[in-house]
C-alpha cells in the first residue's frame, strides 16, 4: 500500500482535546496516519502533496441516506408529504430495477466523494448493487437492505431470509469498507413479532440494526394507541436496542425516552434539510444531546433533501438549532462538525475514523482554503462550518488510498455515470407517468 505525505497543512483534528495544529505535517502509511509533525526529510513517499493553504480534516460519515434515491432529485418538489409519498416516490420506486439502484448509487458516490465523504450509511433495496458502487468507489459503507415484514407480495427484493444472504455475501468485505445490518424500515410498518425476529438474529449474529423511529407526533400517538407504548418503548421491549441501533430521525421523543435512548446507546442520526424542506416539526438535537445521546448527520434521500453535500446538511443542522431555541450559543460548531464526521463513524462501526490522530485510519480529506468566503483563519473550524463549501474539496483519502485528487475522481468513470444515470432516470420517470394516470383513474 502506497504513503502519502501531506506537507505545510493545517490540521482540525477532532481529538478530544480539539487540536489544531497549523503548518504541520501528516504522513500515511499502509492506510494509517502514522505520523503528525515533523516528517523527516529523508522519508521516502510514493505520494508527496504540497498542502500549503489547505486543511486536513477527518472525512464526513453519511450517517442516514438512501443514496439510489438521487433518480428522483428535483422530481417531487413542493408537495405535502403524504402526497411526495404516495403520489410520487412510492411509485417510483414500484417501477426500480437492480441496475437502476446501481447507477443511482453510483451518482450519489460521485457527488458524495466530490464533497468530502468518506463513508454512508445506507438503506434501500437491491443492496447487493449498493454493495457494488462501495467496493468499487473506495469508500466506506454500512449498507442495510430494508425490510417490511408484511408478506412477500409487499417486499421489494427477497425478504429477510435475502438480506441474511446478502449480509454473508458482503459483511466486512472489500478489506472491510462494508459493513452490513439489518433494516426493518420502522416500527409503524413491522409487525412486533417481526421486529422481535430481527432484534434476536441481531444479537445471535453480531448484527447492527438501522431503522426510521418516531418521525411524527402522529406516529407516537399511532404507536400508544396500538401497543400501549411510544415507539422508542415499543423498540426496547422487543429487544432491538440490544444490538448496535442507528435510528434515523426521532423528531417526537419523551424525556424517558431520551433516556432509553441514552442507556441503550442508541445513535440518532438527524436529517435537517429533509425536516424543513417537507416542514416537519422537529424537536431540539441539544436536548438529545443533554440527555447523552451520541447523534449524526445525514442527507436522507436526495428525492427529500436533494443534495448529498454534508457541508450543506451541518450548517443547516446549526442554524436550525440556533433558530428554534432563539439561542446563538446553541450547537456550537465543534459539536457539529463531530456530528458529521467521528459520530458518523461511530455510529456506523468505523470507530477508530473521524479523528485525525497517529494510528487512527488515514480517512481524511484536504479543503483549499485559498479563496475568498475562506479568509481571513482566524478560526479554522468556524470558516469549515459556516462558509466551506463541497466544492472546496481537493483530496479525499479512505484507509490511505486517495479517491480524489485535485478535484478529479479516480476510481469512478463520472462521465459514464453523469450519462446513465439521467437517461434511466428519465426511463423511470416515462414508466411512472402512465402509472400516475392508472392511480389517479
Ligand atoms: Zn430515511
Amino acid at each position: 500500500m502506497s504513503t502519502i505525505w501531506l506537507r505545510h497543512v493545517d490540521a482540525v483534528t477532532l481529538d478530544a482535546e480539539g487540536t489544531v495544529r497549523r503548518d504541520t505535517d501528516i504522513l500515511i502509511e499502509n492506510g494509517r496516519i502514522t505520523r503528525i509533525g515533523t516528517v523527516p526529510d529523508d522519508t521516502r513517499a510514493d505520494e508527496v502533496i504540497d498542502a500549503s493553504g489547505h486543511v486536513a480534516l477527518p472525512g464526513f460519515f453519511n450517517a442516514h441516506c438512501h443514496a439510489p434515491m438521487t433518480f428522483e432529485r428535483g422530481w417531487a418538489e413542493d408537495l405535502p408529504f403524504p402526497r411526495w409519498l404516495n403520489e410520487k416516490i412510492w411509485i417510483a420506486e414500484s417501477a426500480l430495477t437492480p441496475d437502476d439502484v446501481y447507477w443511482g448509487a453510483a451518482l450519489a458516490a460521485c457527488e458524495m466523494i466530490r464533497s468530502g465523504t468518506v463513508g454512508f450509511n445506507d438503506h434501500y433495496f437491491y443492496m447487493d448493487r449498493v454493495a457494488e458502487v462501495a467496493a468499487q468507489s473506495g469508500l466506506k459503507a454500512q449498507l442495510t437492505w430494508c425490510v417490511f415484514g408484511i408478506g412477500d407480495d409487499k417486499e421489494v427484493g427477497p425478504g429477510l431470509d435475502g438480506t441474511l444472504d446478502f449480509i454473508a455475501q458482503w459483511q466486512n468485505a472489500a478489506e472491510g469498507r462494508i459493513h452490513t445490518c439489518l433494516g426493518p424500515h420502522s416500527p409503524y410498518v413491522c409487525p412486533p413479532d417481526f421486529l422481535e425476529r430481527i432484534a434476536a438474529l441481531a444479537q445471535a449474529r453480531g448484527l447492527a440494526i438501522h431503522l426510521h423511529v418516531a418521525e411524527s407526533q402522529e406516529q407516537v400517538e399511532n404507536s400508544r394507541a396500538r401497543h400501549g407504548k411510544t415507539p422508542v418503548e415499543h423498540l426496547r421491549d422487543l429487544g432491538i436496542f440490544e444490538s448496535r441501533t442507528v435510528a434515523a430521525h426521532c423528531l417526537a421523543l419523551s424525556e424517558s425516552d431520551r433516556a432509553i435512548l441514552a442507556e441503550k446507546q442508541v445513535y440518532v442520526a438527524r436529517t435537517p434539510i429533509t425536516y424543513m424542506k417537507l416542514a416537519m416539526p422537529v424537536n431540539h438535537v441539544s436536548d438529545l444531546h443533554a440527555a447523552g445521546i451520541t447523534t449524526a448527520l445525514g442527507s436522507d434521500g436526495p428525492a427529500s433533501n436533494a443534495t448529498m453535500d454534508m457541508w450543506e446538511i451541518m450548517r443547516q443542522q446549526a442554524w436550525l438549532e440556533k433558530y428554534l431555541r432563539q439561542d446563538p450559543e446553541a450547537l456550537p460548531g465543534d459539536t457539529v462538525l463531530r456530528m458529521a464526521t467521528q459520530h458518523g463513524a461511530q455510529a456506523m462501526g468505523f470507530d477508530g475514523s473521524g479523528v485525525l490522530a497517529e494510528g487512527a485510519p488515514a480517512d481524511l480529506i484536504l479543503v483549499d482554503f485559498d479563496r475568498p468566503h475562506l479568509r481571513p483563519r482566524h478560526d479554522l473550524i468556524a470558516n469549515l462550518v459556516h462558509t466551506g463549501k463541497g466544492a472546496d474539496v481537493t483530496h479525499v483519502i479512505v484507509d490511505g488510498k486517495l479517491l480524489m485528487r485535485d478535484r478529479v475522481l479516480l476510481t469512478l468513470d463520472e462521465e459514464r455515470i453523469l450519462y446513465e444515470a439521467e437517461q434511466r432516470a428519465f426511463r423511470m420517470v416515462n414508466q411512472n407517468m402512465s402509472r400516475m394516470r392508472e392511480y389517479q383513474g
